[in-house]
């Protein structure tokens, strides 16, 4: 993840725009003091940066300028993103372009063996839309798919298996939205991503630990170790090329007969046959149950378009993603829980005492609510009303409430089965990985885009001869019930966190901004709104700032530079309880967010992490000097 950069002489980009503190002698009043500040923050950042093994010496995690912006985890996705803006192409062709060197880069995260949702601002239409390419359960999967003897699968035997794989969704999506919004081809699109996986890209610390994380498994599937481990069986070394020609020429595949080349022909009839029968080796140490997936499901795959999930903050239009995903409407509750409060008037801690309650209260009702929509009637409505908002606020006391607490409405339990909402569920508090992508263009258009592939290392398949993991997301389901909404069901979409956020001010765009992190990324995005709207942080000390994460659980998830902070110690005197964020990689970090801010008089700001997975790339067509 992150950082994997440039191999100099294997792939050429150009230089990353210069540091985020050499701003702009033509700024005036508020603009200048914002610039200032970032100055701060982006020194303090790097003295951070200097102190932590994992994060890039040189990347700025900051740019400030014009002409478009781009903010990914990774330069060479940015960079990508960046040159198709300046070439003239928009929003949707930079984002896709972005996604496909991703697709390349970050292989554990995101790629075409995934879904994921795109979240696009049509300045000249003043229009926002939300394409929805999450991936879907084979038809034939029934509700205990995950049962065996009567009792569900633990999550690694779900997880790597033949039965976690979703009908991958990102190919549609891509093509829908160049389509729909694009001014370039899906093949100019992939024609980076091609170049990166044939000419290769430098391995990082980030990649290897990756990959050493799912070496247990990794090494049970022959088309996997042969990918992603020496021939000794261990990770690829840090420091060494990665190069993937099989990938290269699935994209080119795909660049010559679009879409369908995907999902009918040999690369659908490879999937299916590694979903059904997983290519296992004979000294496996695991069993890799297989799936129902056919060719019919891959051809029948859609990926519609949804309404956004739009909510106002203070004067703020925000809109989000709408089911399968709670990212939108949670976001959206919580938000509508805090508007009851002046959190700027208030210490820190008693603002963060209401912001962990509020997302308390919201992880109820996401829980109990929100699934696909096409099987489930989801309560899009009241969810995000300020009227229920006031009732979950009326319950916010002095102290942090004991978790589980109950959902909203009370009739959802009437039918007495077993999963409530308050019960953790298979994926409560699991923290994931993902991944998130901003772009802006020169005319106003936004795109914020996250996708997967579930877990990181997905299900652990590589589709042999193609070069990619197939995802996990199947997992995401509450595959341990068989009446809960989110139950697997055949052609359902389990629901995601995933919260790709784009928010207006006065009727123009104004923030992008989105996070991986599984239903972390919830509360990622509301900090960031917070931190940034009602504090008046920066947008990268907005990203920067120290996470935690309450999702109905009786502790909260922190990173130790929030639970080890004065705030810490006041929260905790109120109840809360904190626990230790942890990646299966060690990192004990949340999220790794990356966004853009369109600034007050000009230009455009684009922001990533300074340290979380080891930094991110935010560049401008056009950097201030
Ligand atoms: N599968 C997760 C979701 O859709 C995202 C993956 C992650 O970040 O863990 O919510």
């Amino acid at each position: 993840m992150a950082d994997v950069r440039d191999a100099g002489d294997v792939v050429s980009g150009r230089p990353p725009a210069g540091p985020a503190g050499r701003v702009n002698g033509r700024l005036h009043g508020k603009e200048k003091r914002m610039r200032l500040h970032l100055v701060a923050a982006a020194t303090a950042v790097l003295a951070l940066a200097a102190a932590a093994p994992a994060a890039p010496a040189s990347e700025p995690p900051t740019s400030i300028g014009g002409g478009g912006a781009a903010a990914t985890v990774d330069r060479l996705a940015t960079q990508a993103a960046t040159d198709t803006l300046r070439r003239g192409g928009n929003a949707t062709d930079a984002a896709v372009t972005a996604a496909a060197v991703l697709g390349v880069t970050e292989p554990f995260s995101c790629g075409i063996g995934g879904g994921g949702f795109m979240v696009s601002y049509d300045a000249r239409a003043r229009e926002v839309t939300t394409n929805d390419h999450r991936e879907r359960a084979p038809r034939a999967m029934r509700p205990d798919a995950f049962f065996e003897n009567g009792a569900a699968l633990a999550s690694n035997a779900a997880r790597y298996s033949g039965l976690s794989v979703g009908v991958p969704g990102t190919v549609r999506g891509w093509a829908r939205e160049l389509r729909a919004h694009g001014t370039i081809s899906l093949a100019e699109a992939l024609a980076p991503a091609i170049r990166v996986a044939r000419r290769g890209f430098v391995i990082d610390a980030t990649f290897a630990a990756q990959t050493q994380e799912n070496l247990d498994y990794f090494d049970d599937v022959p088309a996997t170790a042969e990918l992603f481990l020496d021939p000794d069986g261990t990770p690829r070394d840090v420091g060494t090329v990665f190069r993937n020609p099989d990938l290269a020429h699935t994209y080119e595949l795909i660049a010559q007969r679009g879409a369908r080349a995907f999902y009918r022909g040999p690369i659908a009839d490879t999937i299916v046959q590694t979903v059904q029968s997983p290519p296992v080796a004979a000294t496996a140490n695991h069993v890799f149950r297989p799936g129902v997936m056919d060719a019919r499901d891959l051809r029948t795959y859609t990926a519609p378009w949804r309404p956004p999930v739009h909510s106002t903050y203070r004067g703020v239009d925000v809109f989000g993603m709408g089911p399968p995903s709670s990212g939108g409407s949670t976001v959206a509750e919580a938000l509508n829980i805090l508007e009851g409060y002046d959190l700027g008037a208030l210490s820190r801690a008693d603002a963060l005492h209401l912001q962990l309650e509020a997302t308390r209260l919201a992880f109820a009702d996401r829980g109990e609510f929100v699934a696909d929509p096409d099987f489930h009637d989801v309560p899009l409505a009241g969810l995000i009303s300020k009227d229920f908002a006031a009732t979950r606020r009326a319950l916010i006391g002095e102290t942090a409430a004991a978790s589980p607490v109950a959902p909203g409405d009370p009739s959802a339990f009437e039918d007495g089965a077993g999963n409530r909402a308050g019960e953790a569920s298979a994926t409560s508090t699991r923290v994931g990985t993902t991944t998130h992508i901003t772009v802006a263009d020169k005319r106003g258009d936004v795109v914020s885009y996250t996708f997967t592939i579930e877990s990181t290392g997905g299900s652990g398949l590589v589709v042999p001869g193609y070069g990619f993991l197939l995802n996990n997301e199947l997992t995401d389901f509450n595959f341990d019930s068989t009446t809960h909404p989110n139950r697997v069901e055949g052609g359902k979409r389990p629901r995601s966190s995933m919260a790709p956020t784009i928010a207006l001010r006065d009727g123009r765009p104004w923030l992008g901004i989105g996070s991986p992190g599984g239903s972390t990324i919830i509360t990622t995005v509301l900090g960031i709104l917070v931190e940034r709207i009602d504090r008046g942080s920066t947008l990268p000390a907005a990203i920067a700032a120290p996470r935690a994460s309450q999702r109905n659980t009786a502790t909260t998830v922190a990173e130790p530079a929030f639970s080890e902070s004065p705030e810490a110690a006041a929260l905790a005197a109120r109840g809360h309880q904190f626990s230790p964020a942890l990646m299966a990689s060690g990192a004990r970090e949340i999220g790794a967010a990356t966004g853009i801010e369109f600034l007050t008089r000009h230009g455009l700001l684009a922001a990533a992490e300074p340290v979380r997975r080891g930094g991110g790339s935010a560049l401008v067509v056009r950097p201030d000097r």
